[in-house]
């Protein structure tokens, strides 16, 4: 017998952690950061239940944070296996980690500055060396090929589509004898462009499948139709449209978008300026793997670069950036964060929002207490490096872009399994979105579901 510990996701939509127990080996699925609330970035510094050096290997479902983000922290604290990855995850985690860790060094640095921290200093969760060592770890490995993370134990990556080299696992024994686990990870969409369609699944005893959006359907797909409009719009104005957006993943669906209205002339020429040197370096990983990626995001003959609109441009340095910001004419800016929280899209921000003639558009989830949710709540002014900045521009929202199933997605995946697995444990979302699903699976699939909670134990056949 073996056994299943949910360390994260579990109710919420971050920490991605399974810690895996079968034969006196320990394998870690996934080691992902929480992120939120304070409650449940307090458990960032939690102690695994079991010592780090005892655990044999970690398997990583994509690069997002939430699912790799504590992978530096378990190495510092003794971890001394190696983290196997798609090719695809293992080139993103060279950008987020590093990301991640210099956030963390500056947050505590700055906690330090302030009066509360004089008797108990403020540390970074892990370190840039922390993150090198890391990435030091990571064991690459192609799609659909057994993966030896412990004697006798073999997981293989099948792309589901959600990220650049993001996979389900399955995990087995070598000999084939006893159960099958199968750990969904992230979830993609279907029809959608850049990723593929999620693998159909596999037959598995026991499955894992994120809930994120399980109350919920992603708006209809309308062609890049409201995107045309903006730019059409904007350019009317002669102003420049400013678009705040995650590095990864994100631009790469912008840009597909951009294109694909330049070739239709549903939108004008204009300059297109990816200033974001994290996401210029992802439109490189998904360049080299465009093998990995849908048939619709691969250069057509004597193209390039399937991202690479008319007049493309990467920004590069920050002189660079400054000479996009000061630039007039009609234009187009992508640049992180996405949810304007920091990154040089303040710059662009700070820049571009007095002026009635320019659009900001936001195309990711916005959460509370960030810029990006003031401006699409109307925020009138807001502030940035320290003072205010009047809104005039428009700000205009997209909602279709979402990188994770919907309820329906998750239910058209779940009809593609040969067989019901003999249980599906409800990951990777809230309470709401979690009854709802669990509730249409039993009644659309007659499958047996579980909401497991935090820390839960579970017996798992393998
Ligand atoms: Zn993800």
């Amino acid at each position: 017998m073996a056994s299943l510990t949910f360390l994260g996701a579990a109710g919420t939509v971050t920490g991605s952690q399974y810690l895996l127990e079968v034969d006196h080996h320990r394998i870690l699925i996934d080691c992902g950061m929480f992120q939120g609330l304070k409650p449940l970035r307090l458990r960032n510094w939690a102690k695994l239940p079991v010592h780090p050096g005892s655990v044999q290997s970690v398997v990583l479902t994509h690069a997002h944070l939430d699912h790799t983000g504590l992978l530096p922290r378990l190495v510092s604290n003794g971890f001394g296996g190696r983290a196997f990855c798609t090719a695809g995850t293992a080139d993103l985690c060279k950008l987020v980690l590093p990301d991640a860790a210099r956030l963390q060094e500056e947050d505590a640095r700055r906690a330090n500055q302030g009066r509360y921290a004089k008797h108990t200093p403020a540390l970074p969760l892990f370190t840039e060396n922390d993150a090198a060592e890391a990435l030091s770890r990571l064991q690459p490995f192609g799609f659909n090929r057994p993966a030896p993370v412990a004697p006798g134990i073999e997981a293989e990556f099948i792309n589901a589509g959600h990220l650049l080299g993001s996979a389900y696992v399955r995990v087995r024994r070598s000999n084939a004898t006893g159960g099958t686990l199968l750990f969904g990870g992230d979830l993609g969409r279907y029809s959608r462009p850049v990723l593929p369609d999620p693998s159909p699944g596999v037959a598995c005893d026991v499955l894992l499948v994120e809930s994120t959006y399980g109350d919920r359907e992603h708006p209809p797909e309308d062609h890049g139709a409201e995107l045309a409009r903006i730019v059409r719009e904007t350019a009317d104005r002669k102003g420049k449209l400013i678009i705040p957006s995650f590095s990864i993943g994100r631009v790469e669906e912008v840009l597909y978008w951009l294109k694909k209205l330049e070739d239709e002339q549903a939108i004008p020429v204009l300059p297109v300026y990816v200033d974001s040197p994290m996401a210029v370096q992802a439109l490189e990983y998904y360049r080299r793997h465009a093998a990995e990626l849908d048939p619709d995001a691969r250069p057509a003959r004597g193209e390039v670069c399937a991202f690479c609109t008319e007049r493309f441009s990467p920004v590069g340095s920050a002189r660079e950036s400054q000479q996009v910001v000061d630039a007039k004419g009609p234009s187009i800016v992508i640049s992180a964060s996405g949810m304007a929280v920091g990154g040089r899209v303040l710059h662009h921000l700070a820049a571009g929002l007095p002026d009635p003639k320019n659009t900001v558009l936001f195309v990711g989830f916005q959460a509370a207490g960030t810029r990006g949710r003031d401006l699409i709540e109307g925020a009138h002014q807001v502030k940035m490096f320290g003072q205010w900045v009047p809104v005039h521009a428009r700000i205009e929202k997209l909602n279709a872009m979402s990188a994770h199933a919907d309820a329906g997605e998750v239910i058209r995946w779940l009809r593609t399994f040969p067989k019901a697995p003999g249980i599906t444990y409800l990951v990777h979302g809230e309470p709401p979105a979690q009854v709802a699903l669990k509730a249409r699976i039993e009644r659309e699939l007659g499958w047996n579901v579980h909401i497991p909670e935090y820390l839960e134990k579970v017996d798992v056949a393998l």
